[in-house]
């Protein structure tokens, strides 16, 4: 592979399936502890599965698994995704059992945890690392959405980058694997700042990154900002996105694994149509394009890449 793919057959020798639960958290920057109004780009309708709705955490575990089931998928074991909005954000007995509840589930092998960066202590992440330690899976996933301060207010994102680098690598010294989510095409961005913040981004202890092309959800603050200065943001279509990816990829690290390339939410909630490409044909599609270009993750990771490229 001309990339690191993601794979937990790699990482833990077992095929895993995610299961996206609600564990019925919030998000500090809707509740006004961090911001209200949310970052502007977000609408977290559209990263709940519709089975999670109504139901205990082990009746969520019990339909998800009835879910993949149903579609043929096969998995070694299943491992409880707190995906929506901020999942350590609450006082520690809530979260204990939240993720206990998950884990007590006889098909549970482990825990992935998406949060922001500003909501983890080193008491939630011992914790983490003493339930890893009782022989479960744990990961954590972070926020990033931008490695830029400028950008971090210009979506009102309520933390810097500086927070982001501190839970990351106060998360890895803890031994836990700990990836992030980055946004591509927030609105101020260049096409050289993206390929600035691989560089960055490889500086920390990162193992896996998932990618986002930027979708304009409706109804967000990030559509209305569109309509009134659409200039700002990039917008790449599917070709100049895979292009973008290829030069981003030669300046990350090598080894960290990549999660997803695009981000895909039910039409109802974009106007955004390559937005609905699937996670497999853009894969093709990258593969491709590494191929014809002959080029891989890591080319000039840690060089200074000649200006004539
Ligand atoms: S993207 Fe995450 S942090 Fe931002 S408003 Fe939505 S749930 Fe909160």
């Amino acid at each position: 592979m001309r990339y690191t793919p993601f794979s937990f057959k790699d990482r833990y020798g077992l095929r895993f399936q995610r299961l996206p639960l609600d564990g019925g958290f919030t998000c500090p920057n809707r509740d006004g502890t961090v911001g209200e109004g949310g970052c502007t780009f977000c609408d977290n309708r559209a990263f709940h599965p519709a089975y999670t709705a109504g139901k205990t955490i082990s009746e969520q575990v019990d339909a998800g698994i009835d879910f993949h089931r149903r579609r043929g998928r096969k998995a070694d074991g299943y491992l409880a995704y707190f995906q929506a909005f901020s999942n350590t954000y609450g006082p520690m007995e809530t979260l204990r059992a939240r993720y206990e509840e998950a884990l007590a589930h006889p098909q549970v092998r482990g825990l992935i945890i998406a949060t922001r960066p500003d909501c983890v202590d080193g008491e939630k992440l011992d914790y983490l690392a003493g339930i890893r330690s009782r022989g479960f899976v744990v990961e954590v996933e972070y926020g990033i959405e931008s490695v830029y301060d400028s950008t971090l207010t210009r979506v009102n994102r309520g933390h810097s980058f500086d927070c982001t680098r501190e839970a990351i690598v106060e998360t890895a010294h803890r031994d836990i694997p700990v990836g992030g989510h980055l946004i591509i095409g927030l609105p101020g961005e260049t096409r050289s700042m993206i390929l600035d913040s691989a560089a960055l981004l490889s500086d920390l202890p990162l193992t896996a990154l998932k990618l986002h092309q930027l979708q304009i959800l409706k109804g967000t603050a990030m559509e209305k900002e569109f309509r009134e200065a659409p200039d700002a943001f990039l917008q790449p279509g599917p070709d100049e996105y895979i292009d973008l990816l290829v030069d981003f990829l030669e300046r990350l690290r090598p080894d960290i694994a990549i999660g997803r390339i695009v981000s895909s939410v039910p039409p109802t909630f974009t106007d955004a149509p390559w937005g609905l490409l699937r996670q497999e044909e853009l894969l093709k599609r990258l593969e491709l394009r590494l191929e014809e270009r002959d080029t891989f993750q890591g080319r000039w990771y840690g060089l200074p890449k000649p200006s004539a490229l």
